[in-house]
């Protein structure tokens, strides 16, 4: 080996997931750096950005085909460009995009150089694909009026928070719905909801009919499973759900069944309409725009939960599982 070859640590997927993913998912390996083309930049990766959606992209063919057995984890990341042969990309920038859990990315395009002074967290949060998928979601997808009640699941989650704050600024009621009293806490005495269920301890159903005496307007679901069926049962007249995620069911080994009660949509006049924020990443410069002034006016709050290493990042997708998280989850090498 030549003395000064970079060798690349990467964490790979070593067989699809059935059920929770674990110790036989992952591997490991160490691979040597090529030396860079014309066009072509190296990136010391320095964050990773740790999603649910990983874990379908670990499993089948999803809006993105599966990751490939034997290649690293497919993720998106922030790194350092540390040797140029590509313009677009200068040698100190810092640039962010799909990194994949590992050391070093060589890259000819695809990824975008990070404005001077943002944070790397707030990058990878409030302003990264989980902002985005907040605003789009639920301005474009459930459009809220004035005065609706909205309702949302995961809400302590990095999504979830940022949509029910959103929802505040809209002059929306807000009712959010997570794991645990903190949780429940954080969302009502800091983020300024109106209401929040601990779906642990409280009947969904009956919960919301209490904190949503007139309906629901818009349910902002995150997670799928029972609490989308209580969600159902509490709609408001020509009430919108929208499908951002269905965490509850990623880690079925079997198809799970769908809400016994989609019937009342009719009855209602409901409207349940999925995304995928990456067909709106033409529009996110209205999104930042509007979240770059609602955190500067201290309007939005976002929190990150950060691991330390590359090591670490199996353990971290398995945070969002437990609900060991609050706000972004993300990985610091
Ligand atoms: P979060 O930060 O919200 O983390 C996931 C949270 O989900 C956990 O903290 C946990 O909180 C909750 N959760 C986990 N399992 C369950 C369960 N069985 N029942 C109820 N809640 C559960 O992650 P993200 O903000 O990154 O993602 C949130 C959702 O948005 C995911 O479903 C994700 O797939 C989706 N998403 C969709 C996008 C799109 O383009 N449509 C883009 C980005 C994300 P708790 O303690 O409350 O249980």
């Amino acid at each position: 080996m030549h003395p000064m070859t970079r060798m690349n640590r990467r964490i790979t997927l070593a067989q699809r997931p059935s059920g929770m993913p674990d110790d036989t998912t992952f591997g490991t390996d160490l691979v040597e750096v090529p030396t860079l083309g014309d066009g072509e930049a190296l990136v010391e990766v320095t964050w990773l950005s740790i999603d649910p959606t990983i874990r379908g992209w670990m499993a089948y063919d999803t809006y993105l085909p599966a990751i490939e057995i034997g290649a690293p984890i497919r993720s998106g990341g922030l790194g350092t460009v540390v040797e140029s042969r590509n313009d677009r990309y200068p040698e100190g920038s810092t640039v962010f995009g799909m990194l994949g859990w590992q050391q070093y990315v060589v890259a000819s395009r695809g990824l975008r150089v990070l404005p001077e002074g943002v944070p790397p967290e707030a990058a990878l949060s409030v302003f990264g694909t989980t902002g985005l998928t907040a605003y789009f979601g639920l301005l474009d997808v459930g459009r809220p009026n004035e005065g609706d009640t909205v309702l949302v699941s995961g809400a302590a989650g990095a999504t979830g928070s940022i949509v029910g704050q959103i929802a505040r600024i809209k002059g929306c009621r807000v009712v959010g719905i997570a794991g645990s009293d903190d949780k429940c806490a954080w969302l009502t005495d800091e983020l300024g909801f109106d209401a929040a269920i601990n779906y642990r301890t409280d009947g969904v159903r009956r919960a919301i009919r209490a904190a949503c005496p007139d309906g629901v307007d818009i349910f902002y679901d995150n997670v799928g499973g029972p609490i989308l069926e209580a969600a159902i049962a509490n709609l408001a007249l020509r009430g919108r759900i929208v499908l951002c995620g269905a965490i509850s069911q990623y880690n079925d080994a079997a198809p799970s069944p769908g809400p016994a009660n989609l019937g009342l949509l009719i009855s209602q006049r409901g409207r349940m309409e999925g995304f995928i924020i990456l067909d709106y990443m033409g529009r996110a410069h209205e999104a930042t725009a509007d979240l770059a002034a609602w955190v500067a006016s201290g309007q939005i709050q976002y929190r990150t939960d950060v691991t330390e290493g590359l090591e670490s990042a199996p353990d971290a997708l398995l945070r969002l599982f437990t609900g060991a998280n609050t706000g972004k989850m993300m990985v610091r090498l």
